[in-house]
């Protein structure tokens, strides 16, 4: 398996016509509809792009996500307000990406109760897409302290960790440490405080996280090397 490579068949999600997922998602805009899946085209995302003066290597490479929203080849499921991608270089089994459209957010970070509503609407889409295309595999949902990329976007990934794109103590402790804010206990903290201040990680425990041990999230196992992480996920995975 590739780090490309895109494990949910397509044929397989365009065949749930009659299923939950369909009924929860029947204000949905079908990706197979002739209509853009967002309000932004492929042709303005580019716009933008090009007429941003900081656009470089890096600029373009972080807005990858937002160009991946607006290819339909990508695309799991759509609404008017999300839109749900695979993760084009999984890191286990099972991984997708939630992302609202219009949320003007790269990190979680600066969420509010006033965002609530979106982020409660992003956890029913993730536990109706678990409960119809994967109801016996565990997942964890939520998002990275620190994103790589831009544009808000929520993990939705099963917890084998069993990917050929699993490749560093980075990747491991970023879902598997603190790192990870897992959304169910985010929208309780802004259910209670309404902002995260008190919450959320600084740059410095942030840091700490992503260099601890590697600690295996099945059993009290600590791994040296990523490569054995690997072959003893295998192992839980058999
Ligand atoms: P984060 O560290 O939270 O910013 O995670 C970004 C995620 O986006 C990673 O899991 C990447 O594998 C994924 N990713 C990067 N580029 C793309 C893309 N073009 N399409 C889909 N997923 C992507
Ligand atoms: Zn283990």
């Amino acid at each position: 398996m590739s780090c490309g490579f895109q494990f949910v068949n397509r044929t397989f999600v365009s065949t749930m016509s009659t299923n939950a997922f369909q009924e929860l998602m029947k204000s949905s805009r079908k990706t197979t509809e002739k209509s853009p899946p967002s309000k932004r085209t492929k042709v303005d995302v580019a716009k933008e792009v090009s007429s941003n003066k900081s656009t470089s290597g890096k600029h373009f490479w972080k807005s990858g996500l937002t160009h991946a929203m607006n290819d339909s080849e990508n695309i799991v499921e759509s609404t008017d307000s999300l839109v749900i991608i695979k993760d084009k270089y999984q890191k286990a089994n099972f991984h997708y990406l939630i992302m609202p459209k219009d949320v003007q957010l790269n990190s979680p970070q600066k969420l509010t109760n006033l965002n609530l509503h979106l982020l409660k609407d992003m956890q029913q889409k993730a536990q109706v897409l678990i409960n119809d295309l994967h109801p016996k595999a565990k997942f964890k949902i939520g998002f990275h302290a620190k994103p790589s990329m831009d544009h808000l976007h929520l993990h939705v990934i099963s917890t084998d960790f069993v990917s050929s794109c699993m490749k560093t103590k980075k990747h491991w402790n970023s879902f598997n440490t603190e790192h990870f804010l897992n959304l169910s206990d985010l929208i309780t903290e802004l259910e209670e405080k309404g902002n995260l201040d008190d919450y959320y990680p600084n740059d410095k425990d942030i840091e700490l996280y992503l260099k601890k041990p590697l600690r295996c999230n099945q059993c009290p196992f600590e791994a040296k090397t990523m490569p054995s992480l690997k072959t003893h996920l295998d192992a839980h995975a058999c």
